[in-house]
Order: C-alpha cells, then structure tokens, then sequence
C-alpha cells in the first residue's frame, strides 16, 4: 500500500517536471527571434523555383551556399552543339537492376529513388545510381532546340563524384517505360507506391553513344564537377505523357550557361542526335 502511494506521487512528480520542462521549451520556441543567424545563411531550407525573385537569375542571391549558381564558370546546362569528336572516353557500362517504384514529387519534379547496387562504370570510375527525374522543356538543347521533357540518372561514386546520364524525350509514340507508373504521379509534394519494380534502363535507347563535358548541378547550389553524358541517341514521349507531367511541372529547367573554356566531346560517329 505505502508502496502502491510512493509511486503515485512519484508519477505525479515527473508528470510535474514534464510539465514544468515543456512549458520552458515552448516558452523559449514562443520567444522573440534572437541573434541567431537567419536560417537563409545555412542554405538549407531556401525557397528557390523557376520564375520571379526566386528564379534561375536570382538563385545566387538567395543563399551564400547557392554563390556558385552565379559565380560558376563550368555550369550545367548546355546547348550541344558541334561536340568534337574523340576516342578519349570508352563506352557506358551500365549494370542496372530493377527497383521498387516509389514515384517521388520532391517539391521541383518527379524523382524516382533507386535501390542500391545499380552502377555506371565510366572512364574506369564506377558510380552507383542514386535516383532519375525529369525535366519539362529539356534543359540541354541541340542547337537551341530543346525537346519536350529531358530526364537525368543521377550516379555517385564513393568519393562522392556525380555523374550523371541525360536522354532526351521527343514527342511520338507513348514510352512503354513511363508508363508503368505515369498514371501515379504525385500531384502535390510527397510519394506514391506503385506495385512492381521497374528498371530504368528500359527507358533509354539501345545505343549509347553520348556527348560529355564536365558542368554542375542544374539546381542550386549548381555545384561543379558533375560528369555529363547526355545520350546521342533520342526516345519517344507522347503528348499525353507530356501533358500529364506538365501539369505538375511545366518549366522546371534552367537556362543553358556558357560553355566557357569547357571541351564538348562525343564517342558517336555521328555528332547529331537522331
Ligand atoms: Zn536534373
């Protein structure tokens, strides 16, 4: 019994000093803002978009981590035109298997993450892939041409090092590959589950001849030393598809940069995309 009381009242004083330590947190949360550097500095959770004061133009303004979108002198996109030709690189090597669909709209496009274990071996450099999404119009263009949706396999190396594939999209016949999860498209921020696995080499083409040159991030902070492949080679998208994405994301593409001093080079025999 005095056992039974002691722990009551023993309850009673934690509930006491919970009380008591909740009310000074959320005094403290409640409190005005003190010298605290503003949470803009830290870059971590910056409003950036596509259009007005938070566009393309201004993103070097909005963040002292995003300088580089402004400052950068080997920034991503491009237009690819005239890629010289070379025999620097050697081919793709893609070793991609299938991975759950989890259909993510991250707030700026429709991503998909992918398991691990799936690997690009470029140059001698094996980089696993991270994720892919998409783009509406193309951010490189061919000759100022930009193609209706562009998609973008993000890979990682141990090191850290992103490469990343390009294919562009041009309109045609239904993708086959889309559609296996395009009617499942996020509308607002957050996931959708699809069932099955998909894998995403199926979206791009047999022939991986690509154009490659070194640039950034296309979102800020646009960091630099991204290895770019953009494939030669073209697939299809329909209008249908397109306008199912476009209604989610219409324009998130950045302007092309300068290429600078940079060298544009090509493993295809034929420099034009077909
Ligand atoms: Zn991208």
């Amino acid at each position: 019994m005095v056992h039974a009381r002691l722990s009551v009242i023993r309850t009673l004083l934690l509930h006491l000093v919970s009380l008591i330590v909740v009310s000074i947190v959320m005094g403290a949360c409640a409190a005005p803002p003190t010298q605290q550097p503003a949470p803009a500095a830290e870059g971590a959770a910056v409003e950036w978009g596509y259009e007005g004061e938070i566009g393309p133009e201004n993103w070097s303004t909005l963040s002292g981590n995003f300088a580089t979108c402004g400052l950068g002198t080997e920034q991503s996109p491009i237009d690819l035109s005239e890629p010289a030709p070379s025999d620097e690189f050697g081919p793709l090597e893609l070793n991609y298997a299938a991975t759950p669909i989890t259909v993510l709209n991250n707030g700026h496009t429709i991503e998909l993450e992918y398991e691990p274990g799936s690997t690009l071996t470029f140059n001698g450099q094996t980089y696993e892939l991270v994720q892919f999404h998409f783009h509406n119009p193309s951010e490189h263009t061919l000759t100022g041409e930009a193609s209706p949706l562009e998609a973008h396999l993000v890979h990682r190396d141990n090191n850290g090092n992103l490469a990343v594939i390009g294919v562009f999209l041009m309109l045609g016949e239904a993708n086959p590959f889309l559609a296996q999860f395009w009617d499942a498209l996020p509308a607002a921020a957050g996931e959708t589950e699809v069932e099955g696995e998909i894998n995403v080499r199926d979206l791009l083409p047999e022939d991986l001849s690509y154009h490659t040159y070194t640039g950034s991030l296309t979102t800020p902070p646009c960091s630099e030393g991204v290895r770019w492949l953009v494939l030669r080679d073209t697939v299809t998208i329909s209008q249908e598809q397109v306008d199912a994405f476009t209604a989610i994301y219409s324009g998130n593409a950045r302007p092309v940069q300068p290429l600078n001093d940079r060298d544009l080079l090509t493993n295809a025999d034929d420099v034009s995309l077909r």
